[in-house]
């Protein structure tokens, strides 16, 4: 790591200690159903935690009139989670930060110096998941909790790890099923009962079999195995592609028109191969991969998720997938280059792509308008190619 990188993680990192931990209330950051392993993870170790509300119009309203013209969309959200949690009680705010030219790496602590300023009392708990990730990760965890117990430990990151990934399944699979479901709604049904069933699993053994009873409970939804579904990658910007509120339910759009979304960032890969030490890490990583088919277009990830978005287009047309959405905050950095290279990646590589700005600004109808243009495109495509 650069010497640069590691004076900007020691910039930004904090670890307040004003608060004793038997009474600290813990919040973090909304993004999808994130909540669920952060719950399970901390009340695990003993925390009282608060959940800020899922992101929404009035969250979206409270953060952009607390935050700067021009930040990014993520920035504004976080601050109204952080304001919406201090709100209900909470006094300890956790977030992780990474270094790179995405902003990600600060705006904690411009979050930290707003809330401040607006006279609330709390602890700011910034962790940096790039350098000695799981000792980094453990010690906030201690750090905010206290609890000196190896087997509280042991259970809570197991059952967190396995939320995440059984979160990851039922998505996986509302995805596949939606767009072939006879009756219309059932996929969107059996993905809601499996989230509270995750949410409300607190045994280590019932937690290993999720999965395996998630995939199983989906067989039972009716589906048309002859339909033609095209597929569509769903790229982009973390935070727009794992938060539904933010992307404006995209995926569902999509599921809706008959499109098979695989949206090529899911949290639980992500975080595998952010925590996993690098020796028990075998298979090959979506960084890896992404590095591999860019490499052509961009020779270095220049932070945020802008290799990824050149790779996975790459490799979506290496691979026979009928189109790329490209989604994105606007103002966001690393995107506006990868948006800028998306271009001629589509042209080049002959695959469609459409590239999706989003802000507090974004209408939906727009949005929808521009989607179906695009569908209109890839079926065409389809046609031409007399598939
Ligand atoms: S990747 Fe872009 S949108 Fe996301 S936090 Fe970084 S700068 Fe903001």
């Amino acid at each position: 790591m650069s010497r640069a990188t590691e004076e900007q993680i020691k910039r930004f990192s904090t670890m307040d200690n004003n608060i004793p931990a038997k009474d600290r209330v813990i919040a973090w950051p909304r993004m999808g159903r994130i909540d669920i392993p952060l719950k399970a993870l901390l009340t695990n170790l003993g925390a009282k935690i608060v959940i800020p509300p899922a992101n929404s119009n009035e969250a979206l309203e409270i953060g952009v009139k607390n935050s700067i013209e021009g930040i990014c969309l993520p920035y504004k959200l976080n601050l109204a989670n952080y304001i919406m949690a201090l709100e209900n009680g909470a006094n300890t705010l956790m977030m992780f930060q990474a270094p790179g030219s995405c902003r990600l790496g600060n705006y904690t602590k411009m979050a930290q110096k707003t809330l401040k300023k607006k006279g609330y009392e709390f602890d700011m708990v910034i962790f940096d998941m790039y350098r000695n990730k799981m000792i980094q990760t453990l010690h906030a965890f201690w750090h905010v909790t206290r609890c000196l117990n190896p087997w509280k430990y042991f259970k809570a990151f197991s059952l967190g790890f396995t939320k995440f990934y059984a979160i990851d399944c039922a998505e996986k699979m509302l995805l596949y099923y939606r767009p072939r479901e006879i009756n219309k709604g059932d996929a969107e049904k059996y993905y809601n009962k499996w989230l509270t069933k995750i949410d409300d699993c607190n045994s280590l053994i019932g937690s290993k079999f999720l999965c395996h009873k998630i995939r199983k409970d989906f067989k039972n939804i009716q589906i048309d195995k002859n339909k033609k579904v095209p597929v569509i990658f769903l790229i982009g910007e973390f935070f727009v592609l794992l938060d539904p509120y933010t992307n404006q339910q995209i995926e569902k759009e999509l599921g809706d028109m008959g499109f098979e979304v695989r949206r090529q960032i899911m949290f639980s890969g992500w975080l595998e191969h952010v925590l996993k030490p690098s020796i028990f890490y075998k298979k090959e990583s979506h960084r890896e991969r992404a590095v591999k088919y860019a490499s052509k277009y961009m020779k270095r990830a220049i932070g945020g998720e802008c290799i990824e978005t050149i790779g996975d287009t790459v490799y979506a047309a290496k691979n026979g997938i009928d189109g790329v959405i490209h989604i994105m905050p606007f103002s966001c950095m690393p995107e506006i280059v990868s948006q800028n290279i998306l271009s001629k990646v589509s042209r080049e590589e002959d695959i469609p792509v459409l590239s999706l700005v989003l802000d507090e600004q974004t209408g939906k109808a727009g949005y929808i308008t521009r989607i179906e243009a695009f569908i209109d495109l890839v079926k065409r495509k389809k046609l031409r190619r007399g598939e």
